[in-house]
């Protein structure tokens, strides 16, 4: 089983960071979690992509996780043979996000469909729907998905990713809740958004501050690290992205909480389990 985080950053741009998107390689599939801006630029460089993907994965429908759902639809259908439809599983509303998706594309279908003759097929979703339990099943990967606290973003979901005898957490947005402890119990990686309280507390901006409310701060992902019984603790979609050769700060944030290994992630870490 490989953890590779895509994107570890946040909806305010930094060049050095794309969107909220991690994949998970287990049993020979390649499943993604979340797609955030520029999703397909980093997994090319983990040699993946979207006809790779075996299913798309959606903690919830804010848009920085969500932005470039477009292009993978898009780019998966070009380059199609045949009709391929991608699976997109995500929280109650993902049906819709598709739909719109594929209605705002919808000129864009029509040119490429008149411009190539060998291609006579409209790009297509199956859709999953999920609050709680089994979201995928394979007969080698399984997902199972549960409730998470993001609110007032509701509904939102967690995923707990169970193949080759180990168990990865991919969390989203949220902040410590019963349903995130459930899917951490015991599992080798647990994966969190996270912002730095103390830094974003010292930004004089409202609209920053209404974040803290709503998302797991180091310390809070520290302590369900802990409580859950965790492997490692990975930390990413970073808010404030940390400045250069500040990672350290950010570990020792979540070692005050958490015994084990902590990693601030940056694009394209990768992790084999
Ligand atoms: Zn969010
Ligand atoms: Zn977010």
């Amino acid at each position: 089983m490989q953890v590779v985080t895509l994107g570890t950053g946040s909806p305010i741009p930094d060049p050095n960071r794309a969107g909220p998107a991690t994949l998970v390689r287990a049993g020979g599939r390649d499943l993604l979690f979340d797609c955030g801006r520029g999703v397909l630029m980093r997994a090319s460089a983990a040699w993946s992509g979207p006809a790779a993907f075996a299913a798309v994965f959606l903690t919830h429908l804010h848009s920085d996780h969500t932005t470039d759902l477009n292009d993978i639809v898009t780019m998966r259908w070009v380059a199609s043979q045949g009709p391929d439809p991608l699976p997109v599983v995500g929280p109650p509303g993902t049906r819709r996000l598709v739909d719109r998706t594929l209605a705002m594309l919808s000129d864009d279908i029509g040119y490429r469909l008149a411009h190539h003759d060998d291609l006579n097929w409209e790009p297509t979703c199956t859709v999953t729907e999920v609050s709680e339990g089994v979201a995928y099943d394979d007969g080698t990967v399984r997902v199972i998905a549960a409730p998470t606290d993001h609110a007032p973003v509701h509904p939102t979901v967690g995923y707990r990713i169970e193949a080759e005898g180990r168990v990865v957490v991919i969390a989203g947005d949220t902040v410590p809740c019963a349903g995130l402890d459930r899917l951490c119990a015991g599992a080798d990686v647990y994966v969190q958004t996270v912002i730095r309280r103390s830094l974003i507390e010292a930004i004089p901006f409202a609209r920053l501050q209404d974040i803290l409310d709503y998302h797991s701060s180091v310390e809070d992902a520290a302590a369900t690290a802990s409580r859950a019984g965790v492997g490692t603790l990975v930390l990413t979609h970073l808010v404030p992205a940390p400045a250069a050769g500040s990672e350290p700060e950010w570990e020792a944030e979540a070692r005050s909480g958490f015994d084990g290994p902590v990693v601030v992630a940056h694009d394209l870490w990768q992790l084999d389990l």
